[in-house]
């Protein structure tokens, strides 16, 4: 098994493809945005919060430079 071979997976947020790979530290989410957003969404739950929204974040830059 060489390192360089990246685990491809789905992210749990967006379902972009993610690197599972050690360089890739917010695994198995594909950037950092995913996943404070899928905290967030905890938070949410946890806290019932009327009228969360998400969208704004989901629509925006999803791509990390560190994936690569
Ligand atoms: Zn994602």
């Amino acid at each position: 098994m060489s390192e360089g071979t990246a685990r491809i997976v789905a992210c749990p947020n967006c379902g972009r493809a993610a690197k599972w790979t050690t360089r890739n530290p917010f695994r198995p989410f594909c950037s950092e945005r995913c996943k404070l957003i899928d905290l967030g969404e905890w938070a949410s739950e946890r806290h019932v919060i009327p009228g969360s929204e998400v969208d704004e974040f989901m629509g925006s830059e999803l791509e990390s430079p560190q994936l690569d």
